[in-house]
């Protein structure tokens, strides 16, 4: 599947989910297979825990038949080995099994469930780390359209929930079927018209748990669909927490999260007295059972067709094997579930990272920095945005990208990056078709500094080191030393060990800055890419700032995206761009020359500029 977003479907039922756990076995069989050993120890330990638990009531049947009541039991169902042993040894021979068997049953469960439970927390670990790593790799053009909230429940919910299931309804699933078959193949054994009583209401019970089943899976797939609403408002609102309370919108978003707060416990409450209803209906159904098997058991008994440890085994097989069948339907719907969250999971696996290595991609020699666009034409989804862009670039040379917002600029660097592929045409880095090179290596040779760089949560020697992993020390304090950064992070307490907020935000814009223009330089990168580094910094950072953009770009090719003119006037060429087409490009003197847009809007940026020069950017931005 190579589609720019993904569903949020999931399978209705267990019916319909079926075909999905057959896909989910296939598609992750690699990792199951590497746990094989564990799993067939586990299933040893089960098949032992299943024939203990058949073989519990045994001693006291034989407790009854030979022990308590020989003359009501049927001599030629007795066992000739057991009536010959003597009555104390024999019974002390009973009570010892049934402890032994419980024992065995204990230690059996045990190990199965430590096993089962090892095996599938290993495969998820496993599981999860790929789809972390195959998250990290889809381009752009996937997470720009994806929810973040969704894929974060992907990696850590979804997976964790089919770990979860395997354990706690999976494993049990399959323990309480296999005990169920034994038990009535006992029954039938011992005597058949018992057997067929016993197992009469049996479609009655299954009738009415999918019924009150499918409901609850409906409410609570309408509860887990409103939690994931209200984990949306809650991420959006907490990651706009500035604007959130710049625009004083508290009110009107808790509201919002508390209707759906409201909701979700109304939902909750209305499954678990679903479940709660269950649970009893289920409790009355294995009341008739036993009466229906007691009634006629009974007769049986009196008529010596069976003897009443016979009877009792069958009682004692319908509690154990109804009680845990009265949990069938809640297994049902959880492994349901939990195929959906496996679907989720493959569905995020098999999408195709829309840009990603060719074939044959090879790693990127190191770049002089000649760029050629031919004919590019590029969209996202049906909107062009840029329109046959052509132009060369020579090693080293300063490129300004100027014109109105929204023209293309950052649209067009981003192609550079192969944060996306153009819909027609090519762009050449010294002469080679840039998807040619492995992505790792062409992006590795670009450095980029953004209108608001994003540092990450960790120290500023990190931060910059994260623009060359592996940086010594002496390299990270040239590049800070470059960006004007050094004397500010050594004033600081901790100094290059300070950790600093989410998104860098215990420090100035302009510092930010610097720090970001350290982990650009630290990658003495050929091309050079800066998009409006400077907006919204005052004089004084602006100065000091655009001091180290001028050492970090002295020997690459650069591309400037800027709204300030003023900037762009020594650049070797200016692109005026707007509606997706370079309308202008030349010198600043050739651009003056031609007296058009670009030479109307430097003229106007200088009138305002010498009026007010911090109206210069709030202009050029509406321009
Ligand atoms: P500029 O840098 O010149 O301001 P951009 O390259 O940022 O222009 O944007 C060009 C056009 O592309 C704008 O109309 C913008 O709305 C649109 N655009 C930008 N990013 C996306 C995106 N991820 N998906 C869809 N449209 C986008």
């Amino acid at each position: 599947m190579r589609n720019k977003s993904i569903s949020t479907k999931r399978p209705k039922n267990l019916k319909t989910a079926l075909p999905g756990l057959a896909r989910i076995f296939q598609r992750f069989w690699p990792l199951i297979q590497k746990e094989r050993f564990l799993l067939i120890v586990s299933f040893i330990g089960l098949l032992i825990e299943i024939a203990a638990q058949l073989l519990e009531p045994w001693p006291l049947k034989f407790i009854f038949d030979h022990i308590i009541l020989p003359d009501a039991s049927v001599s030629n169902l007795n066992s000739p080995i057991l009536n010959g042993l003597n009555p104390m040894v024999l019974l002390t021979l009973l009570t010892l099994a049934i402890v032994a068997a419980t024992g065995l049953r204990a230690v059996a469960a045990y190990f199965s469930l430590v096993g089962m439970s090892l095996a599938a927390s290993r495969i998820v670990t496993e599981l999860r780390a790929n789809l972390y790593t195959h998250l990290q790799r889809l381009s752009l053009s996937f997470h720009n359209q994806a929810k973040t909230g969704d894929l974060i429940t992907r990696v850590t919910y979804d997976t964790d929930r089919l770990r979860e299931v395997t354990v706690t309804a999976a494993l049990p699933l399959v323990v309480n079927t296999l005990t169920l078959i034994g038990m009535v193949g006992v029954m039938f054994w011992l005597n058949g018209e018992l057997a067929l009583i016993a197992i009469a209401v049996f479609p009655l019970f299954v009738f009415s748990s999918i019924q009150i089943t499918k409901r609850i899976r409906g409410i609570s797939r309408q509860h887990r669909q409103r939690e994931g609403a209200m984990a949306a408002t809650a991420a959006e609102a907490m990651g706009a927490i500035k604007v959130v309370q710049a625009l004083s919108l508290e009110a009107m978003l808790e509201t919002m999260f508390s209707t759906h707060n409201q909701k979700s416990l109304e939902e909750g409450v209305q499954a678990q007295q679903l479940s709660a209803r269950l649970q009893r209906t289920v409790e009355l159904l294995v009341a008739v059972a036993t009466a229906l098997v007691l009634w006629r058991g009974v007769q049986l008994v009196v008529q010596k067709t069976v003897t009443p440890g016979d009877l009792l085994v069958f009682i004692t097989y319908l509690k154990t094997a109804f009680k845990p069948t009265r949990q069938l339907a809640k297994y049902l719907g959880q492994i349901a579930k939990a195929i959906a969250s496996g679907e989720r999971i493959i569905e995020l696996l098999d999408t195709i990272p829309d840009i990603r290595d060719l074939r044959g991609a090879i790693e990127a020699p190191t770049f002089q920095g000649a760029i050629e666009f031919k004919n590019v034409t590029f969209a996202y989804e049906d909107k062009t945005i840029l329109n046959s862009i052509n132009f060369e670039v020579k090693p080293g040379q300063r490129v300004a990208l100027v014109g109105p917002s929204g023209g293309g600029k950052s649209t067009l660097v981003s192609l550079l990056l192969r944060f996306y592929d153009p819909l027609e045409g090519q762009i050449l880095i010294d002469g080679h078709d840039l998807r040619e090179y492995k992505l790792e290596s062409l992006r590795r040779q670009i450095s980029i500094v953004l209108q608001d760089s994003i540092l990450f949560a960790a120290s500023i020697r990190d931060n910059i080191a994260y623009g060359s992993l592996g940086a010594t020390q002496e390299e990270i304090e040239t590049a800070a030393r470059l960006a004007n950064a050094h004397d500010f992070i050594i004033d600081l307490p901790q100094g290059y060990d300070t950790i600093l907020g989410e998104g860098g935000a215990t420090l100035s814009g302009g510092q930010r800055q610097r720090i970001a223009i350290a982990r650009a330089a630290i990658r003495k990168a050929a091309i050079v890419i800066l998009d409006e580094p400077t907006v919204g910094l005052d004089n004084e950072n602006e100065r000091t700032v655009s001091e180290a953009l001028e050492r970090l770009t002295q020997n690459s090719t650069t591309f400037l995206i800027t709204h300030d003119l003023r900037t762009a006037q020594s650049a070797d060429q200016i692109f005026y761009i707007e509606k997706g087409r370079i309308l202008e490009c030349g010198t600043h003197p050739e651009l003056m020359n031609l007296n058009s847009r670009y030479a109307t809007l430097y003229r106007l940026q200088s009138t305002i500029n010498s009026n007010n020069s911090t109206a210069i950017d709030s202009y050029a931005i509406t321009a």
